[in-house]
């Protein structure tokens, strides 16, 4: 039988480890890990004040670490990251914070957009004392998370954020005066940034979809419930159907709501398996394959693959052919193109053009090779419209890739520290089998029912589509 092209949720098991005792012990730590997930949920409710009081210190470390060091002088060789202020700022940015945040999506869901993140505490503060417009249709948009996703990941790159604090300035204070003032002009005391505009909304959302705990409703109680005042959800959920979905925050508002909320364990593959697949989850699936594991694997590579630097040539020796000497130009302004003469770091037009190509072509090949490996895929299992459901089968490829991606920031940074990284490349292997064989459950999951001679064709279908990242991370970490 094919999967229910109706899009009914289907069963949401839970996946529990048992422990040696047998089956009792099973459910007695079942329940105990229920329990404690539960009152942590409450906890959160009865404690805002203290998640309140938690997202203004990291507003504080957040404005210190992204303003001072673009004022600061470039660190020298000798500088290490607990002496440079600088270093630091980069170390804890894109070593930490960055790669940390996107693992913590898939274990904890959403958790950083609600409890720590210094954008959104600042733009529901704001919208408290604002103007409460309502929200316009064009800011409604799905595709805003795909192209601010793409559009910072590339003006990142040119300006290599990752390196130097002036871009850093630029584009985190950039989105942080933006969430301002969308905070400013729309809602009262919600999210309105965060839900419609945030860049890392679309990756975020994708990746809280397997976390393994959500805030789980119960509508028998909801419905049996006396009426209550609404809960003042941050980004402007129906919490009755959203909470502990992807686009929820677990900022833990919510818990106990009716009686009917609670932080609850589940099985990473439920949200999916049950989800609607609606425009939005269109939007979802572009941002996963061109997005997660197209724009940003070309941002990740591109700077260690050798066919750049082919290309790049390629295009000088067509550029002086032709009499083009302005690509060889190194003019552009830091906010454009790198730009450090001090370090001997200087971007030419050329740099910047082949950058494009380079991020450009790879992203149309590998999300390319995932749509189509996704569409064949549905094809094998009849499933219709419903194929795209067989292409969320690769977010945990796009969960590990991208955390494998931006976890090369924090090796790098801890290289000088003389840090031993002998456990890096069987660490990275391990992952990318993980995601393989995580990609793999997921799939037969959504299989379930389907006829075996259906499945096999189909799960063929899935990894020649995913095939081209893992050889594209194979290239990276052991090729190249
Ligand atoms: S549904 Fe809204 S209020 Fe409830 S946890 Fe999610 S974000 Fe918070």
């Amino acid at each position: 039988m094919a999967l229910d092209a109706s899009n009914k949720p289907m069963n949401q098991a839970i996946i529990l480890q048992v422990p040696a005792g047998g089956p009792e012990d099973s459910q007695a730590s079942e329940s105990r890990w229920r329990r404690a997930l539960g009152q942590l949920g409450d906890a959160m409710a009865r404690h805002k004040g203290v998640i309140v009081g938690l997202q203004w210190l990291v507003v504080l470390v957040y404005f210190s670490l992204v303003a001072i060091p673009a004022f600061l002088d470039l660190p020298d060789e000798d500088a290490r990251i607990l002496t440079n202020l600088t270093l630091f700022a980069q170390f804890l940015f894109w070593g930490i914070w960055w790669p940390f945040a996107m693992l913590s999506m898939m274990l904890m869901g959403r958790a950083w957009c609600g409890v720590l993140c210094p954008e959104g505490a600042l733009s529901e503060w704001v919208s408290r004392h604002g103007l409460n417009r309502a929200i316009p249709r064009w800011l409604r948009w799905g595709g805003w998370p795909f192209v601010s996703f793409g559009l910072t990941t590339v003006i990142g790159q040119l300006t290599s954020i990752y390196q130097y604090p002036k871009p850093v300035f630029l584009i985190l204070g950039g989105s942080t005066a933006a969430a301002l003032v969308v905070g400013l002009l729309y809602g009262r005391g919600v999210r309105v940034w965060c839900r419609y505009l945030c860049p890392a909304n679309g990756v975020f959302q994708l990746l809280a979809r397997i976390a393994p705990v959500h805030f789980a409703v119960s509508e028998a109680r909801w419905n049996a419930a006396p009426r209550l005042p609404a809960v003042n959800c941050p980004p402007l959920l129906d919490v009755k159907r959203q909470a502990g979905t992807g686009a929820c925050h677990n900022c833990g508002r919510c818990s106990g709501h009716r009686e009917a909320v609670r932080l609850t364990p589940r099985s990473p593959w439920s949200e999916i398996l049950g989800l609607k697949l609606d425009k939005a989850a269109r939007w979802e699936v572009l941002t996963l394959a061109y997005g997660v594991l197209g724009i940003a694997m070309g941002a990740f590579q591109w700077s260690a693959s050798p066919w750049y630097v082919q290309l790049k040539s390629r295009i000088a020796e067509a550029a002086i052919a032709q009499g083009q000497l302005w690509l060889l130009a190194d003019n552009a302004p830091w906010w454009l193109l790198t730009h450090y003469p001090e370090v001997n770091d200087v971007f030419t037009w050329l740099d910047g053009l082949a950058i494009l190509l380079y991020i450009g072509a790879e992203t149309l090949v590998l999300g390319t090779a995932l749509l189509l490996g996704a569409r064949l895929a549905g094809l094998a299992a009849g499933f219709g419209a419903s194929w795209r459901r067989l292409a969320y089968a690769y977010t945990p490829l796009a969960g590990i890739s991208v955390f494998l991606g931006l976890s090369m920031t924090t090796i790098s940074l801890l290289a000088p520290e003389g840090v031993n990284l002998a456990w890096v490349s069987p660490t990275r292997a391990a992952l990318l089998l993980l995601a393989a064989l995580a990609g793999l459950h997921l799939s037969l999951r959504i299989l379930s029912g389907t006829p075996w001679a259906r499945r096999l064709p189909t799960l063929l279908a899935l990894s020649l589509g995913a095939a081209p990242v893992f050889l594209a991370w194979a290239y990276q970490f052991w090729w190249w």
